[in-house]
């Protein structure tokens, strides 16, 4: 089925074209012409499925058809997204979709200055993109206007849940136009009970949206799991990455530390390496970002934060160095790679202590994943082969001083809590 069944405005299928996207993938299939027609939807899609454009598309030709009536005025679509990270790229979607239509978008979220994101608001955006913390305090003070809302928007619904934002929803959207109102789409990688009330209680007559088997990794992605013990997964992964064909390579690490130790030891041995996690300003986590998306370098090292939502293309890789707490972590980690049905690749490291989730993982999407072995990698040796940093302080400080170009009062961080097993990191 070509793009132009959909009856979508022509400014917008050329906008396809120059993307080069040659034809709807499943998810844009099954959920356009629902969404064109004005129907509530809630859609199970897993990441990198093509969900942005299935929301965007109807919501930019509905839009411009109120464009050519000159009726188009205000902020006519909300659309409400975990991190800060997916907002941006939602937002880069939007004007790439919409580059020959004149639509306005303003992206809210928190991490940088308000005020440009409060004038481009009120300068009439038509469309906005927002993370729920940051907006919720710019309507409490009276910022915004959503009374001439159309269309809302929640994206990983899961995962805004999982993060704890379900009483910022719920106060925002009690500040729209009623459910029969407006049209209310939600999109979400997996369907937890939670997710299901969300929708009963913020829709109207929904229709479901399922693409693939529900709470099942991506099927482009070829999974393994390396058993292997936790004093050597810096070995592991060094010997890894002298694979070429690791080219670009997502590392999942549990905390903001471990992203740090991780990345430090990846430069003393001369890999192109950048990290991505909650404890970094947001104009270097947009910067780590943009140098792995463009090449610049190979490795990312992140949290959970970039486990969700963010496109990076042709990421060959991703390893789940810690293995993740939950399925859904997995999953969302795994859909990194292997994004729009091209081919990736999912290694995870597994200690003997973490066997236990890998059973529920494996429980959990009802398969079994194959177990590798590195041929000629010693899995006896007693210390690792390669060198780890000195005394934690000193090697933050080199990793401060080498990011920080003017000089600066030394940092001080507050005492670390003990006790805590897994911090949140994101
Ligand atoms: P998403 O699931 O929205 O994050 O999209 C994942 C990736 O698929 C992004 O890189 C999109 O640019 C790409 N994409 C979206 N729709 C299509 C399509 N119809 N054909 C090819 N790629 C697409």
């Amino acid at each position: 089925m070509p793009f132009s069944e959909f009856g979508l405005e022509e400014g917008i299928l050329r906008a396809i074209k120059k993307v080069g996207y040659a034809r709807p993938t499943p998810v844009q299939v099954a959920a356009i012409p629902k969404v064109m027609q004005g129907d509530d939807i809630t859609a199970i899609a897993q990441t990198g499925t093509g969900k942005t454009a299935a929301f965007v598309l109807p919501m930019l030709h509905r839009l411009s058809l109120q464009k050519a009536e000159n009726k188009l005025h205000g902020t006519l679509a909300l659309i409400l997204a975990p991190t800060r990270e997916l907002a941006i790229q939602i937002t880069e979607s939007i004007h790439s979709y919409g580059r020959h239509l004149s639509i306005r978008v303003a992206a809210i979220y928190g991490g940088v200055d308000e005020n440009s994101q409060i004038r481009a608001a009120r300068k009439g955006a038509n469309i906005i993109v927002a993370t729920p913390g940051r907006l919720i305090d710019l309507l409490g003070r009276h910022k915004l206007d959503f009374s001439r809302l159309e269309v809302l928007v929640l994206d990983e619904a899961d995962r805004m849940l999982h993060m704890g934002f379900l009483p910022d929803i719920e106060t925002i959207v009690a500040a729209l136009p009623k459910r029969q109102r407006r049209q209310t789409l939600m999109f979400s990688a997996t369907f937890p009970r939670e997710v299901e009330s969300l929708a009963k209680r913020f829709q109207h007559e929904p229709k479901r949206v399922q693409v693939g088997a529900k709470n099942n990794p991506a099927d482009t992605v070829k999974q393994a799991v390396y058993e292997v013990p936790p004093h050597l997964k810096d070995a592991m992964l060094l010997a890894l990455l002298k694979d070429e064909a690791f080219a670009r390579v997502l590392v999942f690490v549990r905390m903001k530390d471990g992203a740090n130790r991780l990345t430090e030891i990846l430069r003393k041995e001369k890999i192109s390496v950048t990290r991505l996690h909650s404890g970094r300003t947001q104009e270097k986590r947009i910067k780590a970002l943009a140098d792995f998306k463009s090449g610049a370098v190979r490795v990312l090292v992140a949290t959970d934060l970039a486990a969700r939502g963010i496109d990076i293309d042709g990421v060959s890789h991703v390893v789940n160095y810690d293995f993740p707490v939950n399925p859904e972590d997995y999953i969302h980690r795994i859909g990194r790679t292997g994004r729009a049905e091209h081919e990736g690749e999912a290694v995870s490291f597994v200690p003997k202590g973490d066997l236990n989730l890998l059973g529920i993982l494996e429980m959990a999407i009802g398969q079994r994943l194959p177990r590798k072995k590195l041929r000629s990698f010693d899995y006896y040796a007693k210390s690792p082969a390669i060198v780890i940093p000195p005394a934690k302080k000193d090697w933050r400080k080199r990793t401060r001083e080498r990011e920080v170009s003017k000089p600066q009062k030394p940092a001080t961080r507050p005492a670390k809590k003990v006790g805590k097993k897994f911090p949140k990191s994101r």
